[in-house]
């Protein structure tokens, strides 16, 4: 028996399991530090209280009951000994004949740490929950106060990064703003809620075409969302931003700008791009470790296409299949083959019922487009059970024009005991 093991249950890491579990000549062990697989593109609805956290994770254990020769061990892995070939995690060591480093990225707030205290990123459940409190908190705290100029600043939102997860929250909060404020609270005045997203590039959505780029731009501002383009951010703190000269006074700001190697692909000596991806071979190995497979978003592939391949979902699940495809090659003693992507294209969502789509030439915008949108997420979401609720709860607030998982959740479980 072969040990191949997989770090990261992400989309990479878990449709390399899948493939792997089958080969009963494999000794499978799958290692992440949570006990889920998180479906990221749908986290801003979670952030925005559209959908709740366990309709868009599924525990990872769950889904290979039944594979006596799989193994799932919730556990951080903190260094990878390519000499002993071992990974080792605060627990202990695990020996590997082969291994899937699929550990993600995480946001980089280029130099500024201390930001992400008042500019929370959206990269996990729990990052998620945070936002949902802080735009939450803010709107029942400014349904509270008298003094005018704080409601306005605690209905003031600003969103950093133009790119997709920019986009969807500033649309997202625009419309929540828009039309839930209105029905729901007695004394705020929704012409006060303002909500900017900030981007440094000349436009938002820079991987997308310029012209349904513009597009958008206007759909934003037609739910009362404003875009600041080629403006950059010098500094944040609990009371606002500061974009070049101006003052801007918030209390919810949200990090969209930038993403960083993960902490323990960050350990590894190996070659790295200017965003710190660990460059790969065209098979995906590792060029001096062809044992090691690197795959998703923490890769950065740069073979026979005009630019390394960004960090997308779909390029995560091809290369996590492509690693595992080279593992059983090796191990029938055949060449491993070099990966090419089949292009799926890409899409963003603005507010509640128009989107954007991009498939080769193919450019799609509006009601359609988020319907396909909507069939598309709902299709690639892990379980019959999450698929299911998720149509309902979407098909209620579509029509009802609610958000139903408007919970505010303190993050420290003491804070009521605390109170009393
Ligand atoms: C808010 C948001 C919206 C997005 N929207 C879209 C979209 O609409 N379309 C699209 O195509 N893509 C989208 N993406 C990008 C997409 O989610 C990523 O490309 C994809 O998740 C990458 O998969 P991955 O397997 O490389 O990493 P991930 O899915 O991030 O998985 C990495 C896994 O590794 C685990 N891990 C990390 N470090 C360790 C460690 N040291 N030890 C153990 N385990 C560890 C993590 O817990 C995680 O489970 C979005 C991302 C975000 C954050």
């Amino acid at each position: 028996m072969k040990r191949v093991i997989i770090v990261g249950g992400g989309f990479a890491g878990l449709n390399a399991a899948k493939k792997l579990c089958r080969n009963p000549e494999i000794e499978l062990t799958i290692i992440d530090r949570r006990n889920y697989h998180l479906f990221q593109p749908l986290l801003y609805q979670v952030a925005m209280a559209a959908l709740n956290p366990a309709e868009i994770a599924q525990p990872i254990r769950s889904l290979f009951t039944g594979f006596r020769n799989v193994r799932v061990l919730q556990e951080e892995v903190i260094a990878v000994d390519r000499t002993a070939k071992e990974v080792q995690t605060l627990e202990g060591a695990y020996s590997y004949d082969y291994l899937i480093l699929a550990v993600g990225v995480q946001h980089s707030y280029f130099g500024h740490e201390d930001w992400e205290e008042f500019a929370p990123g959206l990269k996990t459940l729990e990052q998620a929950t945070e936002i949902r409190r802080r735009v939450l908190t803010a709107f029942e705290r400014a349904e509270k106060t008298k003094n005018i100029q704080k409601q306005k600043q605690l209905l003031t939102f600003v969103i950093i990064g133009g790119g997709p997860t920019g986009v969807e929250l500033a649309g997202a909060i625009g419309e929540m703003s828009r039309f839930t404020l209105a029905q729901d609270f007695n004394h705020i005045d929704p012409k006060l809620a303002r909500v900017i997203l900030i981007e440094a590039g000349p436009r938002i959505l820079p991987s997308f075409s310029t012209k349904w780029a513009s597009r958008v731009a206007r759909d934003l501002e037609g739910i009362g969302v404003q875009v600041w383009t080629s403006s950059m951010v010098t500094d944040l703190d609990a009371e606002g931003v500061t974009v070049g000269e101006e003052r801007v006074l918030c209390s919810t700001i949200l990090w969209a700008a930038g993403v960083q190697a993960a902490t323990l692909s960050q350990k590894l000596e190996v070659e790295r791009d200017r965003q710190g991806r660990i460059i790969v071979a065209p098979d995906l190995s590792l060029p001096e470790n062809p044992e090691i497979y690197i795959c998703g978003d923490q890769s950065s592939f740069a073979h026979g296409v005009d630019q390394p391949l960004p960090g997308l979902a779909p390029i995560a699940m091809q290369q996590g299949r492509h690693a595992a495809l080279n593992i059983q090659r090796t191990l029938k003693e055949q060449e491993t083959l070099p990966f090419k992507y089949i292009d799926k294209g890409q899409m963003a969502t603005i507010g509640r019922s128009r989107a954007i789509v991009e498939v080769g030439s193919l450019r799609l915008v509006g009601t359609f487009a988020w319907f396909l949108w909507l069939l598309i997420h709902i299709y690639y979401l892990l379980g019959f059970k999450n698929r299911f609720f998720v149509l309902i709860q979407w098909a209620w607030s579509y029509l009802s024009n609610s958000r139903g998982a408007r919970l505010i959740v303190e993050k420290d479980w003491r804070f009521y005991k605390k109170k009393t």
